[in-house]
């Protein structure tokens, strides 16, 4: 959006307060005034089933949420220099849930912040600079992660200490895609030597949701994992987006592929919408990084996040979210291969639980104009969805935990009339 462009109304007030960093949905921007569970409701009443909100992860406004952080909020909000039971609580159950290897946690306010804390305590644990992320890789907005994240990029290309690699589809590696993607990030870690930085880390989201969606071959990750580790390098599972079940199998997506990250970095679902993050590292790792530098966050592990954290695990484990998660995304993948079937313009149909990928285009040929036409019918037939991947051409589909199967009936309903159309 042009800030100058002379917007009239709601969008108008919002460029003209947000600028060129505003960030807004569609053409035509909806003004949203409420949600619950996988609805949300615009300022002119119409209802959306969200698929695009991987935030508010057990469901929009979730009751045991809102309370657990009222109640904290009502009773003692402060920075994180005390000792307040609430977070260690919160910290303990997190950690059940972790690698026991993996037993500091620190807490952060953003996902960004949680990889620039974790590449920052990978290059003093390994004393080199290289890192190895994926082509169209996110990682956050930082100054130090956005030279990491491939896809913020508008101009130029990430500095001499990064090395990308494609992600691991069948484009780009065929069948073989564990020992294709293996052998590139072997490449990038001697192209890295041969530049002097050494490889620090491979960072990764183990679902690739900007790069596409890639989910299979469960296990494709071990062996570029291995290969980083056993030189000394460090794995850095970035959870944000494949975390907090979502990916229905297991808990978290590294899971997926039986590695054993170094440090696990997490946030968007970890408050069902309230701002929390943070990683998990080895102590020694951590405490390396701390002797020089030290590293305090005024609100991240503040007792509010830690009431809101606390209950998103207890309403995940009280209502089997993960167990939904893969109930629902199978009946989804289901029936959109049912659909692709059908839809020569349908070229692939992939994921894990609940987050899939569609690829829209001819063969061998994606088409992202062709992408946002079925957003934008979609949104007028009442569902939000947005696009990932290297030519915008993938629809990525993350409703929240809680759909049920008529929300997801009706999802592939609207989905086969918005490609036919
Ligand atoms: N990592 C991944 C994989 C992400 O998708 C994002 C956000 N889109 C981030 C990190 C950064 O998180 P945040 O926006 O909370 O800083």
């Amino acid at each position: 959006f042009d800030a100058s462009n002379g917007a009239k109304g709601a969008v108008g007030r919002r460029l003209a307060n947000l600028g060129a960093a505003s960030v807004l949905f569609y053409r035509e921007p909806i003004q949203m005034v409420s949600a619950k569970g996988a609805w949300m409701t615009a300022a002119d009443g119409t209802r959306y089933l969200d698929f695009y909100n991987n935030v508010p992860s057990v469901g929009h406004s979730h009751a045991a949420v809102v309370e657990a952080l009222s109640a904290q909020i009502a009773t003692l909000n402060t920075n994180a220099r005390y000792v307040v039971s609430v977070v260690d609580d919160y910290i303990e159950a997190l950690k059940a849930r972790l690698p026991d290897a993996l037993s500091n946690v620190v807490l952060t306010c953003s996902g960004s912040e949680a990889n620039d804390l974790a590449l920052r305590i990978a290059f003093a644990a390994t004393g080199r600079r290289g890192v190895i992320v994926t082509r169209t890789a996110y990682h956050g907005n930082t100054a130090l992660v956005t030279d990491v994240s491939p896809s913020a990029l508008k101009r130029g290309a990430p500095p001499d200490w990064v090395e990308t690699v494609p992600a691991p589809g069948r484009e780009a590696y065929r069948d073989d895609i564990a020992g294709g993607f293996s052998r590139a990030v072997r490449d990038a870690m001697a192209r890295l030597d041969a530049r002097g930085h050494g490889t620090a880390a491979l960072l990764v989201d183990s679902i690739f949701s900007s790069d596409g969606i890639f989910a299979d071959p469960a296990g494709f990750l071990h062996p570029a994992a291995k290969a980083v580790q056993t030189a000394g390098g460090l794995v850095i599972a970035d959870e944000v987006q494949p975390g907090f079940a979502r990916t229905g199998a297991a808990f978290w997506g590294f899971q997926r592929h039986g590695i054993a990250p170094d440090i696990v970095t997490m946030g968007k679902p970890m408050g069902n919408g309230f701002p929390m993050a943070g990683l998990a590292a080895r102590p020694a790792h951590l405490a390396d990084f701390c002797a020089t530098t030290g590293y305090f966050n005024t609100f991240g592990g503040n007792p509010v996040a830690a009431a809101a954290g606390h209950a998103v695990l207890r309403v995940i484990e009280r209502e089997a979210l993960q167990r939904n998660a893969l109930d629902v995304g199978a009946l989804l993948l289901d029936g959109l291969r049912g659909i692709a079937a059908g839809h020569e313009r349908i070229t692939q149909v992939r994921g894990a639980g609940l987050f899939l990928g569609v690829d829209l285009g001819d063969a061998g040929a994606p088409d992202a104009a062709f992408t946002t036409q079925v957003i934008d019918r979609m949104r007028d037939q009442g569902v939000l969805i947005g696009a990932a991947g290297r030519y915008g051409a993938t629809l990525k589909l993350r409703p929240p935990l809680c759909l049920t199967t008529e929300e997801a009936a009706r999802f592939l309903d609207i989905f086969e009339r918005a490609v036919s159309a």
